[in-house]
């Protein structure tokens, strides 16, 4: 059936009761589910306020005729997104996470020999609790055999913007490698990924992990006290996981107060259709109602989405903290990880996941229409490494009254020649192991301040260039060029050794390739070594002035100073940003639109 017939039926056979509305905040301000479908057919009120509906399913669970109004307005949503083919700007972010989720640095299939379950934690228990994610897969290996282990998206961001297409492609390829590889069945610690599975797997079963748990997790009740529960959305229709969560929770020692909304006809914690971007009042609202139905007790709950949305307001915490570490939890000492650190902690997990079942991993394509890279690149995961490090480091230390530029001076000062050589040497060779020189040259700037943090790293930055383009041309120009395989670089081959110089500019000015194998591309052109290197050299230098002007003045930021180079610093990189759109006005034709 069409949407538009769906929702013709639907105005039809909505009985205007108003059951749904008494416990729905965004029906309250709408009016009932048939009266919006019949306005929005008729024209008078624009199908975007489905992105306002939390998607809870809340009404259809309340329907006496049993309809489902959720369904409707997701409806809504899917016809949105076909009208424009872009999602609104409010929702970008949450497209990146996904996109991220999506891409080869961050997600993972492990299946082992004879392997026919995997463990699916889902993105936001995996950024929010790698540890504990790592403490489940290992008790669930121990009930399940040849458990494998998948750090993936199932895309449910997309499923709920409306971009239906895109998701059901996505999903339907995670299932088929799964099938391919004998995979039959995912069990699953997300409830939003239970419900993407329950709802959309054609041939794979899905297990709640809870449900496995609460079979044999020990009777210990070592705790006293009473909590509330708030189900997820995700599984307001799966009586069997509320009995275990409560199963388990009990195992504790602790009582359960229930909440008005909870099981079947629980409430949206705020979070639930990416209303917040779109209506954060409206978001915000679902939560206050959940805090005032909670009143002061500490509220568990099993979605670790929902943990950090209903944590921001009142006391929550995750079923599987409460397992692992009762009395921790219980005092508040247990601490989760929060954005944008749940990056570096799923990139943690991948790697420990990795390195202890190597032969197991398996490669797994990317899925169409999603970008292959992830938003975050090494070097700017380094250099942000390197600034939130310096910062909390110092913080903990208690030195950052001490950490002065004298003070650092007078440090540095008694290596003598020996500090800015060893830094020279390590920003020449960065190139070579194709680390970022980003780093290197902020922390040019932090040890050796404004002026001489110039000198050195520009020096070090020119020479590991001119390194590594002549070893790309005398040395090794036969493995640089096995290396070089994509049409681009082929196409910059070409271009280089017709319009020489200004390519060698453009490029360093334009990031459009990573800068370490674009000095191994040059050096494969006939450009001369002259040229390059004083055309890397001024190229250059903007962009390392830049940084060392603000890394130089991090001391006076850390004591909330905003010195003149800091200005300057950030005042530089602002106009970096913009040089690429007048540099492009001056590139030969044949460059433009990227089309190196
Ligand atoms: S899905 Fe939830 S937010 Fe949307 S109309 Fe139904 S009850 Fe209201
Ligand atoms: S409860 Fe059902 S019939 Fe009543 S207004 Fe809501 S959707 Fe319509
Ligand atoms: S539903 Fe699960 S896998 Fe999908 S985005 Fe949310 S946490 Fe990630």
């Amino acid at each position: 059936m069409s949407a538009r017939k769906s929702m013709e039926t639907f105005a039809h056979d909505c009985a205007g009761c108003n059951l749904c509305v008494k416990n729905c905040l965004f029906l309250q301000q709408y009016g009932n589910p048939g009266d919006i479908v019949r306005q929005v057919l008729e024209g008078s009120l624009d199908k975007e306020i489905a992105f306002q509906c939390s998607l809870c399913g809340l009404c259809a669970a309340t329907c006496p005729k049993g309809l489902n109004p959720a369904g409707i307005f997701l409806h809504m949503r899917q016809m949105v997104f076909e009208e424009n083919q872009k999602v609104f700007a409010e929702h970008k972010q949450i497209m990146a996470y996904e996109q991220r989720g999506l891409s080869k640095r961050f997600s993972l299939y492990t299946i082992p020999k004879n392997c026919t379950q995997v463990f699916w934690p889902g993105c936001a228990l995996a950024g929010t609790r790698a540890k504990r994610t790592l403490q489940v897969y290992a008790w669930l290996k121990t009930r399940v055999p040849n458990l494998g282990i998948v750090l993936d998206c199932c895309a449910k961001p997309s499923h709920d913007l409306g971009r239906k297409a895109f998701f059901q492609s996505n999903f339907s390829s995670q299932e088929q490698f799964l099938e391919q590889h004998g995979v039959q069945g995912v069990i699953t610690a997300c409830p939003n990924c239970y419900r993407i599975f329950a709802t959309y797997a054609q041939k794979l079963a899905v297990r709640s992990a809870y449900d496995l748990m609460a079979e044999t997790w020990p009777d210990d009740r070592v705790l006293t006290g009473q909590v509330t529960i708030h189900d997820p959305c995700g599984t307001r229709c799966n009586q069997d996981i509320h009995a275990s969560v409560r199963q388990l929770v009990r195992k504790t020692g602790l009582e359960i107060h229930e909440m008005p909304h909870s099981g079947e006809k629980t409430i949206c914690c705020g979070q639930g259709g990416t209303v917040y971007p779109v209506a954060p009042p409206l978001a915000l609202n679902w939560q206050s109602r959940r805090k005032a139905e909670a009143g002061n007790r500490k509220v568990i709950t099993y979605c670790a989405g929902c943990c950090e949305f209903l944590g921001k307001s009142m006391n929550t915490s995750h079923v599987l903290d409460l397992l692992f570490e009762p009395q921790q939890t219980m005092n508040n000492r247990v601490k989760s990880t929060v954005s944008p650190f749940t990056y570096l902690a799923r990139l943690w997990l991948k790697s420990r996941l990795t390195s202890s079942n190597r032969k197991d991993v398996l490669e797994k394509e990317l899925p169409v229409n999603t970008c292959t890279r992830s938003g975050i690149s090494p070097a700017r995961l380094l250099v942000l490494l390197f600034i939130v490090a310096g910062i909390v480091g110092a913080r903990i230390a208690g030195v950052d009254g001490l950490a002065t530029q004298e003070n650092i001076h007078r440090l540095v000062g008694e290596f003598g020649i020996l500090a800015p050589a060893a830094f020279i040497l390590l920003v020449t060779l960065a190139p070579a192991f194709f680390l970022p020189g980003a780093p290197f040259i902020i922390a040019g700037g932090v040890i050796f301040g404004p002026v001489w943090g110039v000198v050195y790293g520009i020096t070090g930055a020119t020479t590991g260039a001119c390194l590594a383009f002549l070893v790309a041309r005398y040395v090794a120009s036969d493995w640089v060029e096995k290396k070089m395989t994509n049409p681009c670089f082929l196409k910059l081959k070409q271009q280089t050794e017709q319009h020489g110089w200004k390519i060698v500019a453009f490029t360093r000015l334009v990031p459009l390739f990573p800068f370490n194998l674009l000095s191994y591309a040059l050096g494969l052109t006939r450009i001369k070594f002259s040229t390059y290197f004083f055309t890397s050299f001024i190229c250059m230098l903007p962009g390392c002035v830049a940084y060392i002007l603000l890394s130089s003045s991090l001391f006076d930021l850390l004591q909330g100073k905003w010195s003149t180079q800091c200005l300057a610093g950030i005042g530089l990189l602002v106009l970096l940003a913009f040089l690429p759109m007048v540099v492009k006005k001056y590139v030969p034709q044949g460059l433009k639109n990227k089309e190196l």
